[in-house]
This record gives structure tokens, C-alpha cells and sequence, in this order.
């Protein structure tokens, strides 16, 4: 089973999104996803799309076309809905003693540099879901600030307890990451997501 196939058996949103090779295929379905629509290159060679300048919002048909055929040259496209709302990471990883955990946090600079995730053993129940939502350094994040709709936490809680039965579909799941997973009011939506399967 794929991402995208283990995703939609779990139930979790994500963003709309179509796959695009040429640049007619990018500007039709541009226009049916509507503006503002983000561009991202897939390729092999580029996992981290943002540093290989691989991410491009386009508000309008003409910065489609010039970030099309920029990055048409490097792979396929992703054509893919903008999503607004607090930027949330969720993951799955082995460890050697607990097995599957699910980790929960604010996306962005708040995984990579406060590292402020929270972990439950999966599958977990709501309550760990909310338990672990108020263990979170930047949960006032959640509250609506700078701007932002407020997260409902049991709308979240939801997706990371369907999350947390991945293991049990995917015998072969290595680890997960799931960032960002845009949150706005009860719209829970993945924006970008990878996946290691185990041999
Ligand atoms: P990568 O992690 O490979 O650099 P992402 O797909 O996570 O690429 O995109 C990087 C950043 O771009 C996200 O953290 C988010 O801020 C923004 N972004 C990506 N996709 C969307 C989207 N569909 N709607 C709104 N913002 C997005
Ligand atoms: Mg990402």
C-alpha cells in the first residue's frame, strides 16, 4: 500500500492535490484547484522540496507558467490546493523498546529546532491525543495566535488517533512524517508527507 492509499484508508484529509508533466497539464489544473495553488517538484533528488527551491505559490496564471517551467526541467509537478492554518507535525517512528510511537508537535522550526514533540506508544486513545497536545511548550500556538482560526482539539485528536492505526495496516511501515498537516478550526488538512517503508 501506498502514502496517499494508507492515508485515505485511515480517513486523514489532505490537501487536493494532482500530479502534472507538462506545462498545459500544470496550467489546466491549476486553474480547476484555483488560486493561490502550490507548485512543488517531485523528484528523487529532492526530498527536502523547500531547499531545492521546490515549493513556489502561485497567485496567478503567469507565476504558474514561470515556476512550471523552472521546475518542469528538474521533474513532474505536484499541483496541490493552498491551505491556510497552523503549520502541525505528526509522525510515526520504531523505537527499539516501546515499538510504534506516534509524535506530535508544531510544525515547522518547532520540530526541527525547539524539538517540542510529544510521544505516545501507538495506537493511542483520545485522551493520550489531548494529553499529549497540552505537553506542548508552543500549544498556546493552537489557541489562534498571530492571527489564526484556533486549532479544535478534538478534530485534531481525531486525526491523530486514526493516525496511530497505521502500523497496524502497514506491516512493513519504517517511519512516517507528516509536516505540515495545516490546522484550522475543525479543517485538518496534510500538506506534505514521506514515508519509509522497511524491506
Ligand atoms: P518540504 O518539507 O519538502 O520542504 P513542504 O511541502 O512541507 O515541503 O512545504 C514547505 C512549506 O511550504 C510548508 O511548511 C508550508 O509552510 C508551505 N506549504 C506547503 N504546501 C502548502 C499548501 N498546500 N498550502 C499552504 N502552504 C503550504
Ligand atoms: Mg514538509
Amino acid at each position: 500500500m501506498m502514502l496517499d492509499e494508507a492515508l485515505d484508508a485511515l480517513n486523514i484529509p489532505k490537501a487536493k492535490h494532482e500530479i502534472a508533466k507538462t506545462l498545459a497539464e500544470v496550467e489546466r489544473k491549476s486553474k480547476t484547484i484555483g488560486f493561490p495553488v502550490v507548485l512543488k517538484l517531485i523528484s528523487p533528488k529532492a526530498v527536502h522540496k523547500t531547499e531545492a527551491g521546490g515549493v513556489v505559490i502561485a497567485r496567478d496564471p503567469g507565476e504558474v507558467r514561470e515556476a512550471a517551467n523552472k521546475l518542469l526541467k528538474l521533474g513532474k509537478v505536484l499541483v496541490q490546493e493552498y491551505v491556510e492554518g497552523v503549520e502541525f507535525f505528526l509522525g510515526i517512528k520504531k523505537d527499539r523498546s516501546f515499538g510504534y510511537v506516534l509524535l506530535a508537535g508544531l510544525g515547522g522550526i518547532f520540530v526541527e529546532v525547539y524539538k517540542d514533540v510529544s510521544f505516545r506508544v501507538c495506537p493511542i486513545s483520545e485522551k493520550d491525543a489531548k494529553e499529549m497536545l497540552s505537553e506542548l511548550k508552543g500549544k498556546a500556538l493552537l489557541e489562534g495566535a498571530r492571527g489564526k482560526k484556533p486549532v479544535d482539539k478534538d478534530a485534531l485528536a481525531d486525526v491523530m488517533v486514526r493516525l496511530s492505526r497505521l502500523p497496524e495496516k502497514l506491516q512493513n511501515l519504517g517511519e512516517l512524517d507528516v509536516n505540515p498537516i495545516m490546522c484550522s478550526g475543525r479543517e485538518i488538512k496534510a500538506v506534505d508527507a514521506r514515508i519509509v517503508l522497511e524491506e
